[in-house]
Formats: structure tokens, C-alpha cells, sequence
């Protein structure tokens, strides 16, 4: 099946327009348009004029990872405790509203034959936050990755985020966070290496 099979109208009025990452910025900016006049927004206040742009162009910035390569590393050392890092600061958009949840995630593996230079686990956190998401899956894609990547013996990974469309509009919770967790290997099957995890990330602090 042919992209254009696929979405046909966004195909046939943007030809060429459309960005290696299916962004097409002119056909956002007059989506964005119709919106904030569907919405009842005055386009003509001088304010507003260039909003659709703005905000055509930050979705686009929100949807777009930055590129990174993701060089792994013989485990020459031998190293074998957890290797975690804590407090990675992401945010991601809520794929039911489009609105930004955001927060940090801590993640960690117990290397088996690779490892991984530190900088990259935020590398990894952010290429799958700058999609649509929900917390759930993007706590599992980020600890899939890294068992697919790494072979490892275990992968913990722990999302605290707050959601604008809970803080904002609806039950306006405020200040809530939610967490998602997703453990594999060793950290799923032995209680004492899960609570060492646990510990080391220390999310009740
Ligand atoms: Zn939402």
C-alpha cells in the first residue's frame, strides 16, 4: 500500500511539501486556522494572526525526535550491577488531546555483553516521547528498546509525569502525577533485585 493510498487528501494538496517526518507545515498551519475559527477565535486580532504558524510549527518541533545513533559498547569491564539513571527530564503529548504531559523518567538496565553511553538513555526517553503517546506504552517502548538493543538481564523503567489534560480541563487534578512502571528480565522475576531497582530510584523521595 502506497502512502497515498493511505492519506489520500494529504498526499494530493501537499505534494512535496510533506517533511521526512510527515510533517507538512502549510497544511498544518491552515488546519490550525480552521480550528481557532471552528473554536469561535478572532483570526484578525493582530495577536492571533500568526498563531496558526506558531502553533503549526511547535506541534511539528513536539512530533519530530532528534535524530541520535544509537552506538552500544562492549561490556569490557564486566561491570554487573545496575546501571540507572535518575530524574531525565521528558515531555510528550497526550494522544487523546494533543495536550503536553510531561515529567522525568528513570530508567535503568543490568548490563549483560553491551552497554550504552549514559547520555543516550535521555536520548532514548526523548525518541519516543515526541510522538502521540500514552505513559503506559512510551514506558514500555523506552524498556522494550533497551532489551532489544541491549540484551541486558534486566530493564527498569519509571515514568512520573503530569498530565495537562488532567491538571487543566476535566477533574483539574492539580499537582497529580502518575506513574507507570515496566520491569523485564531479572527486575520482573527476583523481588530483591525489583526492590534494589526501586530503591536506587527512589520515586517516594
Ligand atoms: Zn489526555
Amino acid at each position: 500500500m502506497t502512502a497515498t493510498a493511505i492519506r489520500p487528501t494529504h498526499t494530493m494538496s501537499s505534494a512535496g511539501r510533506v517533511d521526512g517526518n510527515g510533517v507538512d507545515l502549510i497544511a498544518a498551519e491552515a488546519a490550525v486556522s480552521d480550528l481557532l475559527v471552528a473554536l469561535g477565535q478572532d483570526l484578525d486580532d493582530p495577536q492571533t494572526r500568526a498563531t496558526p504558524r506558531r502553533v503549526a510549527c511547535a506541534y511539528a518541533e513536539l512530533l519530530t525526535p532528534a535524530t541520535f545513533s544509537p552506538t552500544t559498547f562492549p561490556n569490557d569491564e564486566g561491570y554487573d550491577e545496575m546501571v540507572v539513571a535518575r530524574d531525565i527530564p521528558f515531555s510528550s503529548l497526550c494522544q487523546h488531546h494533543l495536550l503536553p504531559f510531561k515529567g522525568v523518567a528513570h530508567v535503568g538496565y543490568l548490563p549483560g555483553d553491551r552497554i550504552l553511553g549514559l547520555s543516550k538513555l535521555a536520548r532514548v526517553v526523548d525518541m519516543f516521547a515526541a510522538r502521540l503517546q500514552v505513559q503506559e506504552r512510551l514506558t514500555q517502548q523506552i524498556a522494550n528498546w533497551l532489551q532489544a538493543e541491549l540484551d541486558p538481564h534486566a530493564v527498569g523503567v519509571v515514568l512520573e509525569a503530569e498530565h495537562l489534560c488532567m491538571s487543566v480541563r476535566g477533574v483539574r487534578a492539580r499537582g497529580a502525577s502518575t506513574v507507570t512502571s515496566a520491569l523485564l528480565g531479572r527486575l520482573r522475576d527476583d523481588p530483591r533485585s525489583r526492590q534494589e531497582f526501586f530503591r536506587l530510584v527512589d520515586i517516594s523521595r
